[in-house]
């Protein structure tokens, strides 16, 4: 109406942020494209290239790597209860908008991957075993080095338990990778 340019200006962060940011937090808002409400924030640096979150590292290898939706919802709503998994209600893994993100158990999120057709059975994690790069090989050695378990390990990169343990002990190369 009366032919006023609507340009909007996207917000460079959400109102609700803390002026104070840790390290990781300030690169992990860096790389995410924030944008309004009820948008996805979608994370734009390296993401998982199987099941699509965002990975950032947390500054020291003993932390090893987070997922970036996770970092987001702690960073919103504080710690995320043990064994619990962050969700999004609009199916777009790398995104980082809280309004996005609800807590569900493991069963609810491989439920709702399955309902969304993204569900990988036994067959697809073991051939995921194959496809694993040299680089996600070091990655895996070092999480699991840093303290991570092999089941937690195995579920973050999609392939089996049994496979890392493989990684671990140096018999990678034997599956022909
Ligand atoms: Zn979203």
């Amino acid at each position: 109406m009366g032919g006023v340019l609507s340009v909007r200006t996207r917000p460079t962060r959400p109102s609700s942020m803390p002026k104070q940011m840790t390290p990781w937090q300030v690169r992990l808002w860096k790389r995410v494209a924030v944008g309004w409400e009820g948008e996805c924030w979608p994370f734009e640096g390296y993401c998982h290239p199987t099941r699509g979150y965002g990975q950032m590292g947390l500054g020291s290898r003993d932390q090893g790597l987070g997922e970036t939706h996770r970092l987001a919802y702690e960073f919103f709503f504080g710690q995320i209860p043990q064994g619990m998994c962050v969700c999004h209600q609009c199916d777009n893994p790398s995104c980082c908008n809280p309004n996005h993100l609800f807590l569900g158990s493991h069963a609810d999120n491989m439920a709702d991957m399955k309902r969304k057709g993204r569900g990988s059975g036994a067959i697809g994690s073991a051939n995921r075993n194959f496809r694993i790069s040299h680089t996600e090989v070091e990655e895996m050695k070092e999480l699991v080095s840093a303290g991570m378990t092999k089941v937690a390990v195995a579920d973050r990169y999609g392939v089996t338990p049994q496979y890392v343990g493989q990684l671990v002990n140096g018999r990678w190369r034997r599956h022909g990778v």
